[in-house]
């Protein structure tokens, strides 16, 4: 790490301490724990970079390696955020998804290996979540705009317009010639909603291949827990989506955490909240919840990314109903901050923040 690395970082957690929606509890950055008795000392590596949008965090720990090895292998792994986010753009001139996306109506585009997987599994999540996740929903492009000041409503004119172009339906994906088509001129995929957590599964792949065990790789708001760090648990936590603090603890560990919220990304105009996870039935963003964290006991965060988006859109019932099906667990905070938790998660309410477990662990 550079020399002035550890006064970059704390800048880049404060940063991120207001992005992100399950924030990770750090107890102290950086440092190494004291020595376990009789094995190497346990090293504790932290690297933080901004990339796709949002702040990366990876932080590892290990009794095996010495910090250079480590942070070696950590440049490697934001070498591949990089390159995934190069690969799986939608917008930039050039990249597979955009020939997808200008051949529209056209023809078919045959895309890597590695892009069609993709894209095979957010159609799926399109699929099951009835197109409350959509990958076409990327035709409102442009219309919803949450960086401009002052803000402003898109026109419904244009709304209406493009809504009939967001449907999964008309996408065709043939996994023998490996081509992707739009069947309507207008239409486009985007992977917004899967593309983070794909990549926090590169990320720790990356991280196993070079004998690294106990790891946390924090995307924004999608995360991957593994082993632990030294004799303490990592310890996530779902943030209050409407102040400072936390609603709950997450003690887990071997798994995947996603978290959408609708603080993430919006603007408040007469008193209502626009915000970036859009419902594709009304071209205007999902109202009732305000944030869903989904665990993934299978520890594959690209499921849990899109979930996390699908179960945002589709409300408490429909939600719940939805991560049943697909053997996740989650909490969906609605819109009046009342928590809805799945069967298989308990909480322990004599913590100081409630804690909540796995009833059974992976
Ligand atoms: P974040 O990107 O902040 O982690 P999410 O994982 O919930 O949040 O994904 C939101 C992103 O997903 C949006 O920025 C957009 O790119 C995309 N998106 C928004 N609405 C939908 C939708 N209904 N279906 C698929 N993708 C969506
Ligand atoms: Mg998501």
């Amino acid at each position: 790490m550079q020399p002035n690395t550890q006064a970059t970082f704390v800048g880049i957690m404060l940063v991120s301490l207001t992005l992100v929606g399950a924030l990770v509890l750090m107890r102290r950055v950086g440092h190494s724990a004291p020595p376990a008795s009789s094995a190497a000392p346990l090293a504790v590596v932290r690297d933080a970079r901004p990339l796709m949008g949002t702040i990366w965090e990876i932080t590892v720990a290990t009794h095996e390696k010495s910090r250079q090895a480590v942070a070696a292998v950590m440049r490697d792994a934001f070498k591949e955020i990089e390159r995934v986010e190069n690969l799986l753009s939608d917008w930039r001139k050039g990249t597979e998804l955009n020939q997808v996306n200008t051949h529209a109506g056209v023809q078919p585009v045959a895309v890597s290996e590695e892009t069609f997987k993709v894209v095979e599994r957010a159609y799926h999540f399109s699929e099951v979540s009835e197109g409350a996740f959509d990958i076409t929903f990327n035709a409102l492009w442009g219309v919803w705009d949450f960086n401009k000041k002052p803000p402003t409503l898109p026109d419904p004119e244009e709304i209406k317009e493009r809504l009939p172009l967001i449907n999964y339906r008309r996408l065709a994906l043939n996994p023998k010639e490996r081509t992707i088509f739009l069947k309507e001129q207008g239409m486009k995929i985007g992977l917004g909603g899967i593309a983070k957590g794909y990549t926090v599964d590169r990320v720790c792949a990356l991280l196993e291949r070079n004998g690294l065990k106990n790891y946390l790789v924090v995307g924004g708001g999608d995360m991957r827990v593994s082993g632990s760090r030294g004799k303490s648990p990592w310890r996530l936590a779902v943030r209050h989506p409407r102040k400072e603090g936390y609603l709950y603890l997450l003690d887990v560990t071997n798994i995947a955490v996603s978290t959408s919220g609708d603080y993430e990304r919006y603007f408040i105009l007469n008193g209502q909240r626009y915000h970036h996870i859009i419902d594709p039935k009304t071209g205007y963003p999902a109202r009732g919840v305000s944030s869903v964290t989904v665990i993934n006991p299978r520890a594959c965060s690209m499921d849990a990314d899109a979930m996390s988006t699908a179960v945002f859109v589709l409300g408490v019932e429909k939600g719940l109903r939805l991560l049943r099906q697909e053997k996740m667990e989650g909490i969906i905070v609605d819109e009046n901050l009342r928590s809805y938790l799945t069967d298989g998660l308990k909480v322990d309410r004599t913590a100081q923040i409630p804690t909540v477990r796995l009833k059974e662990s992976p």
